[in-house]
């Protein structure tokens, strides 16, 4: 019989297993940020439904088909946020970043949400690690960026990584371009699919991003000759810019190669964008992306302020760990406190001592001392310590090695030192533990 209730369409449980990895991925991200000197910023789940339309774009697909979108009790338009860097440039202006610093390096990590069609890689409810450069129009923030988003990856254990990229120019290049595009599909205009023939009316480079079949079989028809290029339609301080970036990217030997189809799905992207891809999961192959965006800011209301940043998809980052078997971590080393009848309540107060340093278990509905041991044995813990009744009056503890069944007596009070030598403690992980 099914469940009575189920995780709501494109939702899922992450249970305790797959934790594990998970939270691996997060603190390695975390000590690569770190690394480059970004802090944490969080934001709201959910923002005014405008914050969305003025940035993604009313044509995107994301406003167009997968907003979560409310009206609360107040009758506030709200929606749930589909992506961060408005709410974190929303967050940018409201506090006033802009006059405590004049460049700001921030990271977040949380979920989104888009009311996609659910399967393999996508889901309604999704996590996302981005970070945002704010405040400077120079190349070397996208190739710094650029970095750090490969850093990431390889801090993952991805190796041999190529990161696809375009330019998308300034709004002015983009309209040329888009009349390019307008002109080369012409022809092909009734066979495109309704979306995209809309999108060619309201904001023709929307119409690179069609999953439609038909749509992307159109793109590489001979009969309409090569598709216009991006680049082929830069304005002089993007093509600079540009030129800049891929220079800044040879000088730290990071693979790249021009993908001329790549627009990104968001309206606000100026001059960089990039995307990173893994073609093991098949359609949703995108791993993250980002790009450029230097008239968000000034967009919604603050003063204009360059930026740049990229997210990238953890459920689809993990996807490909756990497909390749990586990135588990090694499980902390733990007690199991093993009591005789005669040192329950011993045993007990040696584990809430103990749990001030180490992951401590203990049998907590009395059984006899096979049952303790056996549960031992299946914890995963790294060592037994039986408080039997004579060695407790001496002033001692027996101690078991679980991996090598090596077994001992230590004294009491030279217990806690002990086990930090074969555990490492909490405050100082021994090593190899969580690498
Ligand atoms: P985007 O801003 O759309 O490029 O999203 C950045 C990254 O988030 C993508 O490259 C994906 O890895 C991930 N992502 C986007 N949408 C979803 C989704 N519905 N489910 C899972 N991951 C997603």
């Amino acid at each position: 019989m099914a469940p009575k209730h189920q995780a709501p369409r494109g939702t899922r449980d992450l249970l305790p297993d797959e934790l594990d990895r998970w939270q691996w991925a997060e603190a390695r991200a975390r000590e690569v940020l770190a690394r480059y000197g970004y802090r944490e910023i969080r934001t709201p789940m959910f923002e005014d439904y405008e914050l969305f339309t003025r940035t993604s774009g009313e044509a995107s697909e994301v406003v167009q088909k997968e907003m979560y979108r409310f009206t609360d009790l107040g009758k506030r338009e709200l929606a749930l946020r589909p992506e961060n860097t408005a709410g974190v440039c929303r967050a940018y202006i409201e506090h006033g970043l802009g006059g405590r610093a004049r460049i700001h390096r921030l990271w977040y990590l949380g979920p989104m949400f888009r009311y996609g069609r659910p399967q393999k890689g996508r889901y309604r409810q999704f996590q996302q690690a981005g970070a945002e450069l704010i405040g400077t129009p120079a190349p070397g923030a996208d190739v710094e960026m650029i970095s750090l988003f490969v850093d990431l990856f390889e801090a993952w254990g991805f190796r041999d990584l190529v990161v696809a990229m375009n330019s998308v120019g300034t709004p002015a290049s983009r309209r040329t371009y888009g009349d390019a595009l307008r002109a080369w599909l012409a022809p092909a205009r009734s066979r495109l699919s309704a979306d995209s023939q809309r999108r060619l009316e309201v904001n023709p480079l929307r119409v690179l991003d069609s999953r439609d079949d038909a749509d992307l079989a159109l793109f590489h028809d001979d009969a309409l000759g090569t598709m216009p290029r991006m680049l082929d339609h830069l304005d002089v301080e993007s093509r600079v810019h540009w030129d800049a970036v891929l220079a800044g990217l040879e000088t730290l030997a990071i693979r790249c190669e021009v993908d001329h189809g790549l627009v990104r799905g968001l309206d606000y992207y100026t001059r960089t964008a990039f995307e990173l891809h893994d073609r093991s999961l098949g359609a949703q192959s995108a791993l993250g992306g980002g790009g450029r965006y230097d008239g968000l800011i000034e967009e919604l209301g603050g003063p204009p302020t360059p930026g740049v940043g990229f997210s990238i998809g953890l459920d689809r980052v993990l996807m490909v760990l756990e497909q390749r078997g990586e990135g588990a971590p090694v499980p902390a080393g733990s007690v199991f406190v093993v009591a005789m009848d005669a040192t329950r309540v011993e045993a007990t107060r040696l584990t809430h001592e103990l749990r001030r340093e180490f992951a401590v278990e203990q049998d907590i509905e009395s059984r006899g001392f096979g049952a303790q041991m056996k549960s031992a044995g299946k914890s995963g813990a790294r060592v037994a310590l039986i408080l039997g009744e004579d060695e407790w009056q001496r002033g001692e503890v027996g101690l078991k090695d679980l991996a090598t069944g090596e077994q001992r007596t230590v004294a009491r009070d030279a217990l806690a030192q002990y086990l930090r030598g074969m555990l490492g403690s909490a405050a100082e992980p021994a090593a190899g533990r969580g690498a």
